[in-house]
């Protein structure tokens, strides 16, 4: 069976002329789709047609396998199944401004960062544009079924490097952006990646508009390479400049991502050089203890020390937040409840396909009275339009952020083209 959510418009109107049937339709299928319908569902469609079509294609490939509740916090990690058997992940955060996916754009991930679950396998395949959508529509319906609202907004920062899956990416971004689809604006996405420039350069004629983050986890080469094997392909400088080229062609503030792990990337020395890193680049850093991952021999730093490096990069004035952790107690890292769930290992909380109203309940009063205990002074006032969550299972929320900061960001468009001309 083919996946009904691989095609575009375009896609579809040939795929019905093809079958003697009107182009216009293509719209409406795509619209059903959206809505998580089979094709039976598509009550403006000839019953011989969608009979025609429901052999030939899967409405949404992808099927909930699972759903694990925080009992904390309300978010709910999602274990996935894909129909060659794969398994992959996402997380659903609620807040007040909406709810958020973290989808995942690979099935492992062969960037073998050194902290991540996620590449402990290496890459499996990489996922298509329909399955990455199917992510979404899958948990849209489930959540419809307890009165939750829609997904409104989209982080790729699940399993896998997107912009090692280029080109299926770049299709999903169109299609969920898409007004006959999901309709979910650029400003509410966000891509999260490792730091391939000459992707990040491909970005900005694709899809400029979306919300770049930039996994840095360390200010210098030599700690880089160690964390990050990327980083010997593209160096830190190389993801500078291509990301002083997306926030000039764009406008996007960039996002860091910056996991403080103990002894290792933690000292004030490494907040000094960041510092000197990100002076002058109108971007926003999101800090967070490392999730400890068993199969890496890596632990989170403790609070004292994420809290005077913060406290540094606040007095030089760079725009910091330490993340709030959120579903830390499911499995919170990248890649780990596929590993668990892959392996058979038995989780006490997963409860299948079950989302109780009572963990909803849950969801909302955490999102509507957030605790900002771990959080910067700095940063308090604006954090109930921010928010901040955790990395690999949950996001910023980036459109808040940017509305914020969206009138002092053109003024640093403009001083910043002043100071860039030769870029
Ligand atoms: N490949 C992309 C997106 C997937 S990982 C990227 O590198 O950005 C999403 C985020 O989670 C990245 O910032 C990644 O570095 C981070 N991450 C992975 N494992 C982690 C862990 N154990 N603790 C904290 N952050 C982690």
């Amino acid at each position: 069976m083919l996946n009904a959510l691989d095609y575009n418009i375009e896609e579809w109107q040939a795929i019905l002329i093809e079958m003697g049937e009107p182009k216009f339709r293509a719209k409406q299928i795509v619209e059903w789709l959206s809505k998580g319908k089979d094709f039976h569902e598509m009550s403006n469609l000839p019953k011989m047609l969608t009979d025609k079509l429901s052999q030939i294609f899967e409405a949404n490939s992808v099927k909930i396998h699972s759903c694990v509740v925080s009992k904390k916090d309300g978010t709910r990690k999602y274990i996935f199944s894909l129909s060659d058997g794969n398994i992959i992940e996402g997380v659903l955060m609620s807040y007040k401004y909406g709810n958020t996916i973290c989808i995942s754009t690979q099935v492992g991930c062969r960037m073998n960062c050194q902290f991540c679950a996620s590449g402990l396998d290496g890459l499996i395949r990489n996922m298509t544009s329909g399955e990455m959508l199917g992510e979404i529509i899958a948990v849209n319906k489930d959540i419809s079924e307890y009165g939750e609202r829609c997904i409104t907004n989209v982080v790729l920062m699940g399993s896998g490097e997107p912009l090692d899956n280029y080109d299926n990416v770049i299709k999903f971004l169109k299609l969920v952006n898409h007004d006959c689809g999901l309709n979910i604006g650029k400003r509410n996405i966000s891509l999260s990646t490792c730091g391939i420039c000459d992707k990040i350069y491909s970005l900005v004629e694709d899809m400029p508009g979306i919300t770049l983050t930039i996994s840095l986890h360390a200010p210098y080469d030599d700690l880089r390479e160690q964390l990050m094997p990327v980083n010997k392909a593209y160096s830190i400088k190389d993801v500078m400049k291509a990301v002083r080229f997306y926030f000039k062609k764009t406008g996007r503030r960039i996002i860091f991502e910056y996991s403080m792990i103990a002894g290792v990337n933690d000292s004030i020395d490494c907040a000094e050089q960041l510092v000197r890193l990100v002076r002058g680049l109108p971007c926003h850093i999101n800090i967070i203890s490392l999730n400890y991952v068993e199969e890496r021999a890596m632990h989170g730093s403790d609070k004292n020390r994420v809290q005077d490096f913060l406290e540094y990069l606040e007095d030089q004035e760079v725009s910091v937040t330490l993340r709030r952790t959120m579903g830390s107690d499911i499995e919170g890292a990248c890649g780990q409840l596929r590993r668990s769930v892959m392996e058979g290992a038995k989780c006490e909380s997963v409860v299948d396909q079950d989302f109780t109203q009572e963990y909803a309940d849950a969801a909302k009063v955490e999102c509507e009275q957030p605790s900002y205990e771990q959080e910067s002074s700095q940063e308090q006032d604006s954090n109930q339009a921010q928010d901040s969550i955790q990395a690999q299972d949950s996001i910023q929320a980036q459109d808040s952020i940017e509305e914020q900061y969206a009138s002092q960001d053109q003024d640093a468009i403009q001083k910043y083209n002043i100071n860039n001309d030769d870029n």
